[in-house]
């Protein structure tokens, strides 16, 4: 079954056309990886999907789960299994991280405060971190690689249908990157589609993925398997113009 179909995208924002004809099929519980230069567009397919308002759809469609969600506002698309991991999350002073996950759990999966605790910390335990972060201010004084891990934990517990990472190795180490590929890893067991953009191929030592998109000028110019990955670290992105 098709889990996300992006028909024939065009996007823009301020003006500028971003992205040019985007095709694109995720199938339920597959990972598809989405690589590219600096500046291709990658960002932008992402908060598209996600609803962002700042980038505009002018012409095709995005298809989640058989309904058409292309003009659905971005809450919407939370409450019908879309997850988008943010490169730059915001900082809540007074909200404490466990206060913010059991919000999203009593608000996604109606669990009361005490359910989402004890999933919370069983989570926590399961993941290996260090569950002195459950106490800290949401995101504050937050290196990357802690913002991170939250928000790995964060998709975790709601177990998405769709979970769309925007570069979620850059400027990790590598004990985060290999968290955060165990987390990619174990929802992508449990069934959850996930669309992984990256620009480098690190993290696809630890992952599997079912199909390799790579995006340039704001169209997908080559699609393959992991064989993909090999050329762009070997060649860069200029030796896959003609796949
Ligand atoms: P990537 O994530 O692949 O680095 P982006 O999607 O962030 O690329 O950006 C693609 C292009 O679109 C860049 O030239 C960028 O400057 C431009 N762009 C992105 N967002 C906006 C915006 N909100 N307004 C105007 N231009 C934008
Ligand atoms: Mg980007
Ligand atoms: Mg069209």
């Amino acid at each position: 079954m098709v889990m996300l179909k992006v028909e024939n995208l065009k996007v823009k924002a301020e003006d500028k056309e971003i992205l040019k004809d985007i095709n694109l099929i995720v199938d339920d519980g597959e990972l598809h990886v989405v690589m590219g230069p600096n500046g291709s567009g990658k960002s932008t397919l992402a908060l598209t999907i996600a609803g962002h308002p700042k980038y505009q759809v002018i012409d095709g469609r995005i298809i989640f789960d058989v309904e058409d969600i292309t003009n659905l506002p971005p809450e919407e698309r939370v409450r019908r299994g879309v997850f988008l991991s943010f490169q730059h999350p915001v900082e809540v002073e007074g909200v404490k991280v466990i206060q913010f996950l059991q919000r999203v759990l009593k608000n996604l999966k109606n669990l009361d405060e005490i359910q989402a605790y004890e999933i919370i910390f069983a989570a926590v335990q399961e993941l290996g971190l260090d569950d002195s972060i459950l106490t800290r201010f949401l995101n504050v004084g937050f290196s990357g690689g802690e913002r991170k891990k939250l928000e790995m934990l964060q998709a975790y517990l709601v177990k998405p249908k769709l979970l769309i990472l925007d570069e979620p190795d850059s400027g990790v180490d590598v004990d985060s990157l290999k968290m955060i590929a165990s987390v990619i890893n174990k929802l992508h067991e449990g069934g959850t589609s996930i669309l992984l953009i990256t620009h480098y191929g690190r993290i696809l030592e630890h992952l599997k993925p079912n199909r390799v998109h790579v995006i340039k000028e704001g169209k997908i110019v080559a699609s393959g398997g992991v064989e993909l990955v090999k050329i762009i670290e070997e060649k860069g992105f200029a030796a896959v113009e003609a796949v």
